[in-house]
């Protein structure tokens, strides 16, 4: 089938969880599992390896969200540590949550479009 992923967005299709080549298969067979190919075009899905990077760049939002809103919170209403780990808690939970799979699936959307691939270790590359 032919390539034409020109037109598609990796942001786009990678938010929406769609397959990077044709933008309408479904990237994931549950909430983070990787499919094994694309239902519609067949594009194989054995490529994807979005590693830690989508939890990596969920840390930084989510916890400055949680730190600020804590702070803010703390200097308008003073509220005691624990009532404030009652609310920040399950808010860094619901907020990673959240993102973890919009991001995941950017990130092997753009995967497939850049041809990143994981780097092997010493002595692995040929181009070195
Ligand atoms: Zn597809």
């Amino acid at each position: 089938m032919a390539d034409h992923t020109e037109g598609l967005s990796p942001l786009a299709t990678g938010i929406k969880g769609r397959c990077p080549r044709c933008g309408e298969g479904h990237l994931f067979k549950g909430f983070l599992t990787v499919a094994e190919g694309c239902e519609i075009c067949g594009l194989d899905f054995s490529f994807a390896d979005s590693g830690d990077g989508p939890a990596v760049l969920i840390m930084f939002p989510v916890g400055t969200i949680v730190i600020v809103g804590w702070l803010i919170t703390d200097a308008l209403f003073g509220w005691p540590a624990i009532a404030q780990l009652f609310i920040w808690l399950p808010m860094t939970l619901i907020l990673s949550l959240l993102l973890l799979r919009p991001f995941k699936g950017v990130m092997i959307n753009l995967q497939y479009k850049t041809g990143a691939r994981p780097g092997g270790g010493p002595g692995e590359r040929e181009d070195l």
